[in-house]
């Protein structure tokens, strides 16, 4: 009898052992400082943009309490704002294969994995991830967002246009430009390959996704002046530009190398009642400063005067306002005896023109040369706009658009 007694008491016994011992192990713990306070203080860190001491906090929290799901979350995110990608693989990793894990809570994990591998260019594997993630009810949108930034930075547009129709059926906003970007990528693509047709087929869906979208538009003109129909480019071209002015910057280049290159007698005629329509018409300086660069060509001193006040009442002035002035000046009979001064001042303006940026970003205000659709860095679609004007740029070398 007293053994059976006995019995029943050692699930007793054995929960009292286990409390005694986690008893003294959190005293141990608590002995540093109460995980609440240390996982407060590192949220604090967070809040005051201090990572390391945040991380430090958190690590500490993580070694007193290995079950903590949170924690080790934030641990992970935090190594990966570090840049420290392998360690918040390693940590998400352990996360999601741990037993003990809720459905949402393995999700959670795998996601940021997922996150892990994009960041670290193992698009392979963060592809997996995410499409293992695309139908889950809690995280399905992300990993679908997930997905077209692996196929954008791959450059699949075919994927891409795919991905952005399932978010658009979520709901998510934006979703149709983005979509017409695509389309517009497929439609240079199938340019480069002399495949005009299918070119124009991906530029109609990229309109019916975007209506007035400037840059279907410009590849519409491009694929004009492929099969020679100049006037029709050139036409194409102005849309665009008094659709989006901040496109002058591009086009502009573009539309004075198909009126001069347009073999007609009254070439520079048309140039300049296209750029007149531009400048006069729509306040487009970089339209203005292409005038002036005409007028130069034909010794017409008093218009570039009209152009030249108008580019000097902007601000900030455009140095390639400023330098086709400065050529201007060169030329005239008064200042003749200064032309080395002018020179002078001229290179100083070139140079100044040549390391400048002639595009910024909207959104993020990211700068750079080279006019891309897609910002590099806050990867949104159209937001370059031109802050200048290359007027080095050989209008027979101007890139071909777009
Ligand atoms: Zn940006």
């Amino acid at each position: 009898m007293s053994g059976q007694w006995f019995l029943l008491l050692l699930p007793v016994a054995a929960a009292s052992g286990w409390l005694a011992a986690r008893y003294s192990w959190s005293r141990k713990a608590m002995s540093r400082e109460p995980p609440l306070d240390r996982y407060l203080e590192g949220v604090r860190y967070l809040l005051d943009d201090q990572t390391d001491r945040a991380l430090q906090a958190f690590i500490e929290v993580v070694e007193i309490d290995h079950e903590t799901f949170e924690t080790h979350l934030i641990l992970g995110r935090l190594f990966r704002r570090r840049g420290e990608v392998d360690r918040a693989i390693r940590i998400h990793q352990n996360l999601a294969a741990r037993p003990s894990l809720t459905d949402a809570q393995r999700v959670q994990a795998t996601y940021e994995m997922g996150r892990d591998f994009l960041l670290a260019g193992m698009l392979d594997r963060a592809e997996n991830v995410f499409r293992e993630l695309m139908d889950s009810p809690t995280a399905g949108v992300r990993a679908l967002e997930g997905l077209r930034n692996v196929y954008e930075t791959q450059r699949d547009w075919q994927q891409a246009v795919w991905i952005g129709a399932r978010l658009q059926e979520q709901g998510v906003p934006f979703e149709a430009l983005r979509m017409a970007h695509y389309e517009c990528e497929l439609g240079l693509l199938a340019i480069e390959k002399q495949r005009m047709e299918e070119a124009l087929e991906h530029v109609d869906r990229a309109i019916a996704l975007s209506p007035g979208l400037s840059r279907a538009l410009l590849l519409q003109a491009e694929v004009a002046e492929r099969r020679g129909d100049i006037p029709l480019a050139i036409r194409l071209g102005r849309e665009a530009v008094e659709l989006t002015p901040p496109l002058a910057t591009l086009v502009v280049p573009k539309l004075e190398r198909l009126h001069m290159g347009s073999g007609s007698p009254d070439a520079l005629e048309s140039l300049e009642a296209t750029l007149m329509e531009l400048a006069n018409g729509k306040r487009i300086t970089v339209a203005s400063i292409a005038l002036m660069r005409l007028y130069r060509r034909t010794n017409r001193f008093d218009e570039a005067l009209t152009q030249l006040q108008r580019i000097l009442a902007q601000r900030p002035v455009p140095t390639s306002g400023l330098l086709e002035a400065v050529r201007w000046m060169k030329i005239l009979p008064a200042v003749q005896a200064y032309g080395a001064e002018f020179s002078a001042f001229e290179k100083a303006l070139m140079d100044q023109l040549r390391n400048q940026p002639l595009y910024q970003c909207s959104h993020c205000g990211y700068q750079g040369r080279a006019h891309v659709w897609q910002c590099p860095s806050c990867r949104r679609w159209d937001t370059l706009r031109g802050m200048d004007l290359d007027l080095d740029q050989p209008v027979t070398q101007v890139q071909a658009l777009p």
